[in-house]
Parts: structure tokens; sequence; C-alpha cells
């Protein structure tokens, strides 16, 4: 009997991190990986980004080139460096005196498969 308790909680653990996890309807890489690592962080690797292009695997996005050829190293980079939120979405902070992000990300405008919605634009190559 415990074991049938056990499996049946590790299934409803596993099924519970699934959806903590899940993906939403047309939401782009970008937004996935900015959403996931804004809820559970970002692990020092690409995580969040592999995951969704592990799951949209006919798609082909300009962001796939960026994490090959520009040496993204985790999620939060592909979000900073790579690319960021378009330039009026962005908010004036007092602290910082410069342009910032707003507290709240904008919903993704959804976009053709694999391509990065229009909140974000990339950032130009150093
Ligand atoms: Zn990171
Ligand atoms: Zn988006």
């Amino acid at each position: 009997m415990p074991d049938v308790i056990a499996t049946t909680a590790e299934a409803h653990l596993a099924d519970l991190a699934e959806r903590l996890v899940a993906f939403r309807r047309r939401e782009c890489v970008l937004c996935y990986t900015n959403r996931m690592v804004g809820e559970h962080g970002c692990a020092g690797r690409l995580r969040f980004a592999a995951r969704w292009l592990e799951h949209h695997r006919h798609s082909r996005p300009d962001v796939v080139r960026d994490l090959r050829d520009g040496g993204v190293r985790c999620d939060c980079w592909l979000l900073l460096v790579s690319w960021t939120l378009r330039d009026d979405l962005l908010v004036w902070s007092p602290l910082t005196e410069a342009l910032d992000w707003p507290d709240v990300t904008p919903a993704c405008e959804g976009a053709p498969p694999g391509d990065a919605c229009a909140i974000w634009r990339r950032q130009p190559a150093s």
C-alpha cells in the first residue's frame, strides 16, 4: 500500500513539475524563457531556452543562431545580452537613472512559430 501512495505522489509531483514549466500557446522562445527565469531563476546554463527549442524542433528562429554563434551562456544572458525589450517598453528608473525593464514584462504578442515576438529587439553585436 505505501508503494501505491508513493507512486501516486511521484506521479502527482511529476505532473505538477510539468505544469510549472508548461508552454503557453503561441508563446515565443524569448517570452517563455523570460517567464521561466522570472519564476524559477537562471540555472547558469541554457535550460529553458533549450527546452523550448527541443519542444519546437520544427522552427528555426534567429535566436538559434544566437545560441550557436553568439556565445550565449545561459537563459538570462539570452535575455539581456543577445536580445532585450523594445525601447518603448522600457521605463525610467529613478534608482539607476536609466531606462530599465518594467516590473511586469508585457505579454507575449505571439509570433510565427520559432520567431521572437515583437516586444523584443536584437541587441546590436558588440
Ligand atoms: Zn543566467
Ligand atoms: Zn514573445
